[in-house]
């Protein structure tokens, strides 16, 4: 009887990450056969009849390879210590989609009289950056264009990632406090490593080589 060969689910992040990650991929011989950015297949093929990848938003992937209906995933930092990283390893820094998770708000604002308010998606980051500073705040969960916050009078100040600052910039506002230096990770669900051992560890090796 023939063994049927395991299935090794690959998931990606959607925008800037995937655009970085599928150069790495290639030089390790890994090649979506569809084009991620006209296909509607969700579950994409590669070159590799048992890999498949799956493109999703940054904040599911570390849900996805929690669950295990991914073996890996790629994702930055910032969604990883959103999500809380249960039930996952973090083997590798892929050393891409660099920059920093920082306060922003409008120039020369005068000190906030009661408690700030704090737009931003990384709800559970920026409790714990300003619980460590002793500041009690209102957060206010956005899931996107946090810049304008601050300009409508939503928020006092906003927690985003930040990269050239040109964002901020066209909007009015400055980087305040760096709060965390950001990349993306490799992550594997934590019983893939084991049932699935020969496909991952030699997935993480040739990652590891890619990067360098
Ligand atoms: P920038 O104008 O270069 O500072 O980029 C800021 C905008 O891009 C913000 O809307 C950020 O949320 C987003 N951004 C910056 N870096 C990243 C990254 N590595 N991954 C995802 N989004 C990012």
């Amino acid at each position: 009887m023939t063994q049927k060969t395991q299935q090794f689910i690959i998931a990606l992040s959607k925008g800037r990450i995937l655009k970085e990650t599928l150069p790495l991929l290639a030089k390790m011989g890994i090649e979506l056969v569809d084009d991620p950015s006209s296909t509607r297949k969700l579950i994409l093929d590669t070159n590799h009849d048992h890999i498949k990848a799956v493109i999703l938003r940054a904040t599911d992937v570390p849900t996805y390879v929690q669950y295990g209906a991914a073996d890996v995933g790629v994702v930055g930092k910032d969604s990883l210590m959103e999500h809380g990283g249960e039930g996952l390893y973090e083997p590798l820094d892929l050393n891409i989609s660099r920059c920093r998770l920082m306060t922003a708000g409008k120039p020369d604002m005068p000190p906030v009289s009661g408690r700030l308010r704090v737009a931003t998606k990384y709800v559970k980051l920026a409790r714990d950056f300003y619980a460590s500073r002793g500041q009690q705040v209102e957060i206010i969960k956005l899931y996107g264009s946090m810049e304008l916050a601050p300009i409508v009078g939503l928020a006092d100040y906003i927690v985003d990632l930040v990269d050239t600052g040109n964002t901020l910039k066209a909007n009015g506002l400055v980087p305040l406090e760096h709060i965390l230096d950001i990349s993306s990770r490799l992550v594997v669900n934590k019983s893939a490593m084991k049932t699935k051992y020969d496909l991952v560890q030699p997935f993480i090796d040739e990652l590891c080589q890619a990067i360098e």
